[in-house]
């Protein structure tokens, strides 16, 4: 079979005994000699082998590779030249595979050739899912803008994951070391950073640490290191690896939270404030309101008209002081505390509707409620809510117009709604439309409106309670939208 190739019956009895598939072709692709392991990998006896041409055992696409690569092969090569290329193979049930093929001269003739071949599906396998591991990575990494570090330090190379690179706003992938990151340090924390590493170094562990870094784009970024070191037998530091995160967002939204919980202590303060004044200052002025009393009923007409419109005066203003007492201690008493229940918010405006009945009827309005919701909520409140916007809507109508009501309800997102309160009143000018939320705020005289302005404040209080917000659409002498929203705890 390798008969005028001189090839030797030891060479030929040594090829048959070598673990990689091996064969001996012609040029033209004809198959002179397999061994066991050839016919193992391609699944036929090494007779039936010979009778192939090297192309049935590769797929379509490598046939058409295999012609121009031994044509070069013997054109071009000397005689210790060794060619290595990946193709595909066939088993013999027609499925590929990837094999790495290395082509030598065995004898001095260009018309053989030996082709060494290795199933490489084992390596091919898991070099695509290293690719796909790391693709995964990255994809990670991104999200959570952390990148990761190796740095060794014999050689003082450096390398960076793709993400580092974008963190630090590097677009030259090129050889990095440690100067590079160091180039990168905030002039700020450059004698920081310099310490931070020396004392890693000297005492064998890697403590974590932040610094900011300055971006060639002029950008500060906050980043947060961490890392490990290896040692040699000495015990001396090689190298570290580790991970490095852009914390700039984070700690804005921290300094955020924490500003926060400073405002909503301060407002828990003004709130226990509110309650404890208005808590105490209700009991002197019952006490003025029952000794105006006790003077109109012992001497109302013992004194002149004159004094008497005095203390009516004093009265008025003493009652009317007690309304906002009341209104004030309503408001601070306001609170989530308590655990929400299932409110179905179209029975509740059906209830509200019923109490308002004797206004709605004097005022002839119209009342429209579309399908609303069921919730969970704190119902008290939520009712107060819905009262204090339709009374408004029937007290701020336009003289001699019916009021026209409307209530609707949207879902925005599972245990989320929008609700919207329409009415065709005198509307409001666009520079009120945050002040009529503040407490006590009144647009109007009493005389024309009475009211004590703390209503519109509560509905505010009442909506944050339930996670949402409160706003107004409105146009003055064109009516107005109350919009808020009731989100989950
Ligand atoms: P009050 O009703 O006791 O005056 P509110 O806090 O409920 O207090 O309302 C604050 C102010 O907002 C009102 O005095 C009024 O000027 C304005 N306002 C509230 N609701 C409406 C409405 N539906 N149409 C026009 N103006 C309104």
């Amino acid at each position: 079979m390798t008969d005028g190739y001189n090839i030797s019956d030891d060479q030929i009895a040594l090829l048959e005994k070598l673990p990689d598939p091996v064969l001996l072709i012609k040029r033209n692709g004809q198959i002179r000699f397999a061994n066991q392991s050839a016919s193992r990998l391609f699944g036929c006896s090494g007779q039936d082998m010979l009778a192939r041409s090297v192309d049935k055992i590769l797929s379509v696409k490598s046939r058409k590779n295999i012609k121009q690569i031994l044509d070069d092969f013997c054109e071009k090569s000397d005689e210790d030249f060794v060619e290595k290329i990946d193709l595909t193979a066939l088993k013999p049930d027609d499925s590929e595979f990837p094999v790495n093929v290395s082509i030598v001269y065995l004898s001095s003739s260009k018309d053989l050739v030996l082709l060494n071949i290795r199933d490489i599906s084992t390596q091919t396998r898991v070099e695509n899912e290293l690719v796909r591991k790391n693709h995964l990575l990255n994809f990670a990494e991104e999200i959570v803008s952390i990148g990761h570090w190796q740095w060794d330090l014999i050689t003082n190379d450096v390398i960076w994951s793709d993400n580092l690179f974008k963190i630090f706003g590097r677009d030259d992938k090129g050889v990095l070391n440690y100067d590079t990151y160091f180039s990168y340090v905030h002039p700020d924390d450059v004698a920081f950073v310099s310490e931070r590493v020396q004392s890693i170094i000297a005492d064998k562990k890697f403590y974590h640490f932040y610094h900011k870094i300055l971006r060639e784009d002029g950008e500060v970024k906050l980043i947060h290191l961490k890392g490990k070191v290896f040692k040699n037998e000495e015990g001396e530091v090689i190298e570290m690896i580790g991970t490095c995160q852009d914390v700039t967002e984070r700690e804005k939204n921290e300094k955020l939270i924490r500003r926060v919980s400073i405002l909503e202590a301060k407002s828990k303060e003004m709130e226990q404030f509110a309650y404890i004044a208005s808590h105490d200052l209700r009991h002197p002025l019952l006490t003025i309101i029952n000794y105006i009393k006790a003077f109109d009923e012992d001497f109302g007409n013992k004194v002149p008209k004159e004094a008497m419109n005095y203390l009516n005066a004093i009265s008025n203003s003493a009652n009317r002081m007690n309304k906002l007492i009341k209104g004030l201690l309503g408001y601070a008493r306001l609170s989530s505390k308590k655990e929400r229940v299932k409110v179905d918010c179209n029975k509740l405006v059906k209830a509200v509707l019923r109490d308002i009945d004797s206004t709605i009827k004097r005022t002839g309005a119209k009342v429209q409620v579309g399908e609303l919701p069921v919730l969970k909520g704190y119902e008290i409140e939520l009712q107060q809510l819905f009262q204090n916007l339709l009374v408004n809507a029937l007290k701020f109508k336009k003289p001699d117009v019916k009021p026209e009501i409307e209530i609707s309800a949207k879902t925005l997102a599972p245990d989320s709604y929008s609700f919207a309160v329409k009415d065709n009143g005198i509307g409001i000018a666009k520079k009120y439309d945050e002040k009529i939320f503040v407490i006590f705020k009144r647009l109007h005289d009493e005389s024309k409106f009475e009211g004590t302005g703390i209503g519109l404040a509560n509905c505010k209080k009442i909506v944050e309670i339930h996670h949402g917000t409160i706003w107004v659409e409105s146009k003055l002498g064109e009516g107005s939208v109350f919009h808020f929203t009731i989100n989950p705890e």
